[in-house]
Parts: C-alpha cells; structure tokens; sequence
C-alpha cells in the first residue's frame, strides 16, 4: 500500500494537490475536513456535534476525528493506499494513524508539507471563501485556523521527520509544477 500524508496549512493546496494524486496514482484521497463538511450538509448526529467547533475555526476533538477517519479507511478495504489530507493534525492523530494502520500490515510511506507563506494563504484563502461560501475561510477565522498551524500543527512534523518520513516542498509556483515535484518525492519511496 502506498500512504501518504499531504500536511500544510489552510490554502496550501493540498485538496487540489490530493486530486491530482489519487489519479495519477490510484489512491483513495481522505479529507477529514471534506468528511466533516459533507456530516454538516447531510444533518447527521455527528454534523450536528462538530458543526460550531468546525465554523469556528476550532479543531474538533480527537477521538471524534479519529474514530471517523478509522471508518473510512474501513470502507475502503480494497485501497492502493491512501492520501491523507488534513489527518494528522495533532500527535495523538498521527500515532493512532500509525497503529491504526500497522494493525492491517501497512505504514505511511510518507509525509509531504507544503510549504506556504502566511500572506500568500491569506490571499488564497479569501479567495476560496469567495468561491465556496466556506464560514471557517471568513478573514477573521481563517486567519485563527492559520495561526493555529503555524503554533501548534506543525509540531506534529518532527514526529515524522525523527521517523525519516517528512519531506518540505515548496508550495508557491503553479499547479503542474508542485505536481511535478510532489511525485518526484512518491517516485523515491
Ligand atoms: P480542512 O478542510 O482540512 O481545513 O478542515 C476544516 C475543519 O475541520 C478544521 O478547521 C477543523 O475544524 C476540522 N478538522 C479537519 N481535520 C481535522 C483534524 N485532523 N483534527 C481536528 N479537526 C479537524
């Protein structure tokens, strides 16, 4: 299996790049944020449980987003592998991943952060609650869920890299050239 984690602030790219992943390499893409969105829209319990934090800019607990990201890995028994976009976010979230995984045999190959400077996000993220509407993407909260990268986050990143699985690139250029450079790195796991 291959299983990668896409890691990176709000607006970094990592849905579009996550798109781009699951063609080219046949993955399954998880994104707890899309999961958590598409809990709201439908009104399910969980929805109903995570929709303020979520609106708020908040990080929703982690056992919920645990127990979520577990069931649909679940789902999914037949997978290439995995692109985990926006899971892990905190240490607890990556160690669990790693047993939840080991437990069927399998590992993270790697772990790729995009890395984006904040006013770029900014920009790209304004630009994005145009598009979509998304509450957590109005200026004031995206730039909490910002902040909340930069200050806590990315403390998850020396858990992976003390495993020699983290990988920076950057993250600013055009599409087809992150692309690029993102399976450059796959290619050599
Ligand atoms: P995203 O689309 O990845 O930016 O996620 C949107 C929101 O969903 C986040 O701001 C959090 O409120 C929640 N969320 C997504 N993934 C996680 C996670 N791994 N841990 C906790 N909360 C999460």
């Amino acid at each position: 299996m291959l299983n990668l984690v896409l890691f990176g602030p709000p607006g970094a790219g990592k849905g579009t790049q996550s798109e781009k992943l699951i063609n080219k390499y046949q993955l399954v893409h998880i994104s707890t944020g899309d999961l958590f969105r598409a809990h709201i829209k439908n009104q399910t319990a969980l929805g109903q449980k995570v929709s303020q934090l979520i609106a708020d800019g908040e990080l929703v607990p982690d056992q919920i987003t645990i127990d979520m990201l577990e069931e649909e890995i679940d789902k999914n028994p037949n997978a290439k592998g995995f692109v985990f976009d926006g899971f892990p976010r905190t240490i607890p979230q990556a160690i669990e991943l790693d047993k939840f995984l080991a437990s069927k045999g399998s590992s993270i190959a790697g772990v790729i952060a995009l890395d984006v400077d904040k006013d770029e996000l900014v920009k790209r993220v304004a630009l994005r609650q145009k598009e979509t509407g998304r509450l957590d993407d109005q200026a004031e909260k995206s730039q909490k869920r910002i902040d909340e990268y930069f200050n806590k986050i990315i403390l998850v990143l020396p858990y992976y890299d003390e495993q020699q699985k983290l990988t920076k690139i950057n993250g600013i250029g055009e599409i087809e050239e992150i692309f690029t450079n993102l399976c450059t790195v796959i290619d050599s796991y």
